[in-house]
Protein backbone atom coordinates (compact mmCIF):
# COMPACT_ATOMS: atom_id res chain seq x y z
CA UNK A 1 0.00 0.00 0.00
CA UNK A 2 1.58 3.37 -0.75
CA UNK A 3 0.21 6.58 0.86
CA UNK A 4 1.40 10.08 -0.05
CA UNK A 5 0.94 13.33 2.11
CA UNK A 6 1.11 16.47 0.15
CA UNK A 7 1.21 19.63 1.73
CA UNK A 8 3.25 23.07 2.17
CA UNK A 9 6.33 23.02 4.54
CA UNK A 10 4.58 23.85 7.87
CA UNK A 11 1.19 21.46 6.99
CA UNK A 12 1.82 18.62 9.46
CA UNK A 13 3.26 15.66 7.31
CA UNK A 14 5.78 15.13 9.17
CA UNK A 15 4.12 14.63 12.41
CA UNK A 16 1.15 13.34 10.60
CA UNK A 17 3.15 10.64 8.95
CA UNK A 18 5.12 9.34 12.34
CA UNK A 19 1.62 9.13 13.72
CA UNK A 20 0.21 6.83 10.94
CA UNK A 21 3.64 5.07 10.61
CA UNK A 22 3.24 3.70 14.20
CA UNK A 23 -0.27 3.32 13.77
CA UNK A 24 -0.32 1.31 10.23
CA UNK A 25 2.80 -0.37 10.32
CA UNK A 26 4.03 2.20 7.16
CA UNK A 27 7.59 2.28 6.64
CA UNK A 28 7.95 6.59 6.64
CA UNK A 29 9.81 7.78 4.03
CA UNK A 30 10.72 11.24 3.98
CA UNK A 31 12.97 12.76 1.82
CA UNK A 32 13.71 15.65 3.74
CA UNK A 33 14.68 13.61 6.77
CA UNK A 34 16.50 11.51 4.93
CA UNK A 35 18.84 14.45 2.95
CA UNK A 36 19.35 15.99 6.62
CA UNK A 37 20.60 12.61 8.56
CA UNK A 38 23.05 12.27 5.39
CA UNK A 39 24.25 15.95 5.02
CA UNK A 40 24.96 15.56 9.15
CA UNK A 41 27.13 12.36 8.53
CA UNK A 42 29.03 14.07 5.49
CA UNK A 43 28.32 11.13 3.24
CA UNK A 44 28.61 11.75 -0.54
CA UNK A 45 24.56 12.22 -1.31
CA UNK A 46 24.35 14.55 1.75
CA UNK A 47 27.52 17.05 0.01
CA UNK A 48 25.68 16.76 -3.12
CA UNK A 49 22.14 18.49 -1.42
CA UNK A 50 23.55 20.40 1.18
CA UNK A 51 23.46 23.72 -0.65
CA UNK A 52 19.86 22.88 -2.38
CA UNK A 53 18.50 22.19 1.38
CA UNK A 54 19.96 25.03 3.34
CA UNK A 55 18.65 27.53 0.97
CA UNK A 56 15.17 25.82 0.51
CA UNK A 57 16.01 24.87 -3.24
CA UNK A 58 14.59 21.65 -4.73
CA UNK A 59 17.53 19.04 -4.53
CA UNK A 60 17.78 17.98 -8.61
CA UNK A 61 14.94 15.59 -9.39
CA UNK A 62 17.29 12.78 -10.69
CA UNK A 63 19.10 12.71 -7.19
CA UNK A 64 15.83 12.22 -5.39
CA UNK A 65 14.23 9.79 -7.37
CA UNK A 66 17.19 7.53 -7.71
CA UNK A 67 17.75 8.23 -3.91
CA UNK A 68 13.83 7.17 -3.46
CA UNK A 69 13.74 4.19 -6.00
CA UNK A 70 16.58 2.72 -3.59
CA UNK A 71 14.49 2.73 -0.80
CA UNK A 72 11.37 0.95 -2.20
CA UNK A 73 11.01 -3.24 -1.97
CA UNK A 74 8.02 -4.90 -3.81
CA UNK A 75 5.01 -5.39 -1.83
CA UNK A 76 6.16 -2.65 0.88
CA UNK A 77 3.47 0.05 2.99
CA UNK A 78 4.79 3.04 2.35
CA UNK A 79 3.75 6.46 3.63
CA UNK A 80 5.68 8.96 1.89
CA UNK A 81 6.34 12.51 2.97
CA UNK A 82 7.26 15.41 0.89
CA UNK A 83 7.90 13.43 -2.23
CA UNK A 84 6.88 13.64 -4.80
CA UNK A 85 7.62 17.16 -4.40
CA UNK A 86 7.57 17.83 -8.82
CA UNK A 87 5.92 16.41 -11.73
CA UNK A 88 8.94 14.93 -13.04
CA UNK A 89 9.25 13.40 -8.92
CA UNK A 90 5.77 12.02 -9.97
CA UNK A 91 6.51 10.49 -13.16
CA UNK A 92 9.42 9.00 -11.59
CA UNK A 93 7.55 7.45 -8.71
CA UNK A 94 4.63 5.75 -11.03
CA UNK A 95 7.60 4.24 -12.80
CA UNK A 96 9.34 3.04 -9.48
CA UNK A 97 5.93 1.25 -8.14
CA UNK A 98 4.91 0.08 -11.72
CA UNK A 99 8.12 -2.05 -11.45
CA UNK A 100 8.03 -2.78 -8.27
CA UNK A 101 3.98 -4.32 -9.17
CA UNK A 102 2.33 -1.51 -7.02
CA UNK A 103 0.63 1.90 -7.62
CA UNK A 104 -0.37 5.30 -5.76
CA UNK A 105 -3.47 3.95 -3.22
CA UNK A 106 -4.43 7.73 -1.71
CA UNK A 107 -2.66 10.85 -2.11
CA UNK A 108 -3.59 13.49 0.49
CA UNK A 109 -3.54 17.05 0.42
CA UNK A 110 -2.67 18.78 3.78
CA UNK A 111 -4.17 22.28 3.29
CA UNK A 112 -3.30 25.42 5.06
CA UNK A 113 -3.30 29.00 5.11
CA UNK A 114 0.57 30.40 3.74
CA UNK A 115 0.57 32.77 7.01
CA UNK A 116 -0.04 29.57 9.34
CA UNK A 117 2.48 27.72 7.48
CA UNK A 118 5.11 30.15 8.20
CA UNK A 119 4.50 30.69 11.87
CA UNK A 120 4.31 26.64 12.29
CA UNK A 121 7.89 26.46 10.59
CA UNK A 122 9.29 29.36 12.14
CA UNK A 123 8.50 28.10 15.88
CA UNK A 124 8.91 24.21 14.80
CA UNK A 125 11.89 22.30 16.77
CA UNK A 126 13.39 18.77 15.66
CA UNK A 127 15.34 16.43 17.20
CA UNK A 128 18.60 15.91 15.37
CA UNK A 129 18.77 12.10 16.76
CA UNK A 130 15.24 10.61 15.99
CA UNK A 131 13.63 13.60 13.63
CA UNK A 132 10.63 13.46 16.16
CA UNK A 133 8.86 16.91 15.32
CA UNK A 134 8.02 19.41 18.34
CA UNK A 135 6.42 23.22 18.28
CA UNK A 136 7.92 25.78 21.03
CA UNK A 137 4.31 27.37 20.58
CA UNK A 138 1.96 24.48 20.93
CA UNK A 139 4.38 21.12 21.85
CA UNK A 140 7.87 21.88 23.21
CA UNK A 141 9.66 19.03 24.87
CA UNK A 142 9.33 18.54 28.26
CA UNK A 143 13.07 19.51 28.92
CA UNK A 144 13.80 22.69 26.73
CA UNK A 145 16.32 21.40 24.11
CA UNK A 146 15.64 17.83 25.03
CA UNK A 147 13.92 15.11 22.62
CA UNK A 148 11.39 13.11 25.02
CA UNK A 149 11.44 10.05 22.72
CA UNK A 150 15.43 9.80 22.65
CA UNK A 151 17.09 12.22 24.66
CA UNK A 152 18.87 13.88 21.46
CA UNK A 153 19.46 17.31 20.71
CA UNK A 154 16.08 19.47 19.97
CA UNK A 155 17.07 21.97 17.69
CA UNK A 156 16.23 24.51 15.20
CA UNK A 157 16.22 23.57 11.33
CA UNK A 158 18.62 26.25 9.84
CA UNK A 159 15.97 26.13 6.73
CA UNK A 160 13.13 26.85 9.11
CA UNK A 161 13.96 30.61 9.47
CA UNK A 162 11.53 33.14 8.75
CA UNK A 163 13.48 34.10 4.92
CA UNK A 164 14.16 30.48 3.92
CA UNK A 165 10.56 29.36 5.09
CA UNK A 166 8.92 31.86 2.65
CA UNK A 167 11.47 30.58 0.16
CA UNK A 168 10.13 27.15 0.20
CA UNK A 169 6.38 28.16 -0.12
CA UNK A 170 7.22 29.79 -2.79
CA UNK A 171 9.17 26.37 -4.60
CA UNK A 172 6.00 24.58 -3.35
CA UNK A 173 3.41 26.90 -4.92
CA UNK A 174 5.14 27.08 -7.73
CA UNK A 175 6.42 22.98 -8.25
CA UNK A 176 4.47 21.12 -5.86
CA UNK A 177 0.51 22.43 -6.19
CA UNK A 178 0.64 21.31 -9.92
CA UNK A 179 0.58 17.46 -8.04
CA UNK A 180 -2.74 18.45 -6.71
CA UNK A 181 -4.32 18.56 -10.16
CA UNK A 182 -2.47 15.68 -11.22
CA UNK A 183 -3.35 13.25 -8.84
CA UNK A 184 -7.12 14.69 -8.26
CA UNK A 185 -7.44 13.83 -12.00
CA UNK A 186 -6.28 10.41 -11.30
CA UNK A 187 -9.23 10.03 -8.79
CA UNK A 188 -6.60 8.97 -5.75
CA UNK A 189 -6.65 12.70 -3.86
CA UNK A 190 -8.15 13.71 -0.75
CA UNK A 191 -7.74 16.91 0.79
CA UNK A 192 -7.48 17.44 4.66
CA UNK A 193 -7.86 20.61 6.56
CA UNK A 194 -4.80 20.87 8.19
CA UNK A 195 -5.21 24.26 10.24
CA UNK A 196 -6.87 22.35 12.53
CA UNK A 197 -5.49 20.30 15.75
CA UNK A 198 -3.20 17.30 14.89
CA UNK A 199 -5.50 14.97 16.77
CA UNK A 200 -8.30 15.99 14.48
CA UNK A 201 -5.91 15.90 11.48
CA UNK A 202 -5.03 12.77 12.33
CA UNK A 203 -8.39 11.37 12.62
CA UNK A 204 -9.27 12.88 9.51
CA UNK A 205 -6.51 10.75 7.72
CA UNK A 206 -7.26 7.34 9.63
CA UNK A 207 -10.56 7.52 7.85
CA UNK A 208 -8.81 8.05 4.98
CA UNK A 209 -6.23 5.59 4.89
CA UNK A 210 -9.15 2.79 6.60
CA UNK A 211 -11.36 3.77 3.06
CA UNK A 212 -8.18 3.17 0.59
CA UNK A 213 -7.74 -0.41 2.69
CA UNK A 214 -10.95 -1.50 2.46
CA UNK A 215 -11.16 -0.13 -1.31
CA UNK A 216 -8.25 -2.39 -2.16
P1 LIG B 1 11.32 18.77 4.14
O1 LIG B 1 11.88 18.20 5.39
O2 LIG B 1 10.36 17.83 3.46
O3 LIG B 1 10.73 20.15 4.33
O4 LIG B 1 12.55 18.92 3.11
C1 LIG B 1 13.65 19.76 3.43
C2 LIG B 1 14.47 20.02 2.18
O5 LIG B 1 14.96 18.79 1.65
C3 LIG B 1 13.70 20.66 1.02
O6 LIG B 1 13.58 22.08 1.15
C4 LIG B 1 14.59 20.25 -0.14
O7 LIG B 1 15.77 21.01 -0.18
C5 LIG B 1 14.98 18.83 0.23
N1 LIG B 1 13.97 17.85 -0.27
C6 LIG B 1 13.21 17.02 0.47
N2 LIG B 1 12.44 16.26 -0.30
C7 LIG B 1 12.70 16.63 -1.58
C8 LIG B 1 12.18 16.23 -2.84
N3 LIG B 1 11.24 15.29 -2.96
N4 LIG B 1 12.70 16.84 -3.95
C9 LIG B 1 13.65 17.77 -3.85
N5 LIG B 1 14.17 18.22 -2.70
C10 LIG B 1 13.69 17.65 -1.55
Amino acid sequence: MIVILLGAPGSGKGTQSQRLAAKYGFTHLATGDIFRAEIAQGTALGQKAQDYVKNGKLVPDAIVTEMVAGKIEAGGKYLLDGFPRTLDQAHGLAGILKGAGSSVDRVVCLTLPNEEAIRRMTSRRVCKNCAAVYNVLTSPPKVEGVCDKCGGPVVQREDDSEATARKRLMVFEDLTQPLVAFYRAEQVLSDVDASRPADEVETSLSAIIDAAKAAR
